[in-house]
């Protein structure tokens, strides 16, 4: 009985510490604002950092903040844009990083697409 007992408290902690569980409501609460950090939830106020990203500009605390971001949007916001098709429904596992930025595809084909000219697909969005 006392051996049951510590294993179901164990699952319990194991529940509460698991990254993945933490994760989702992380994203869930913060997911797509741009008045909040995306990658720490704080509020932005007075000093900030942005960067646009496809379609969005993003404001962060600081540098710090705005480098996670780059090296993993899809982390921070749960649609990234697959730039070929102006879709929002990009798949996190197809993805590619240029100037230390990571995109994200819907398929291999708008890989392919925007691995030979990254800069114009960059350039059509940022206007
Ligand atoms: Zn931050
Ligand atoms: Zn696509």
């Amino acid at each position: 009985m006392k051996l049951y007992f510590i294993l179901s408290a164990f699952v319990f902690i194991a529940a509460l510490t698991n990254p993945e569980y933490s994760y989702s409501e992380f994203s869930g609460i913060y997911a797509d604002t741009t008045l909040k950090c995306p990658v720490t939830g704080d509020e932005i106020s007075g000093e900030h950092v942005s960067f646009r990203y496809i379609d969005k500009e993003i404001k962060f605390c600081n540098d710090g903040c705005a480098m996670a971001y780059k090296k993993d949007p899809a982390k921070y916001s749960e649609h990234v844009k697959c730039m070929p098709c102006n879709e929002d429904d990009a798949n996190h596992k197809i993805n590619t990083t240029h100037n230390g930025v990571k995109y994200y595809f819907c398929g291999n084909g708008c890989k392919g697409k925007f691995d030979k000219d990254p800069e114009a697909y960059i350039q059509q969005y940022s206007k």
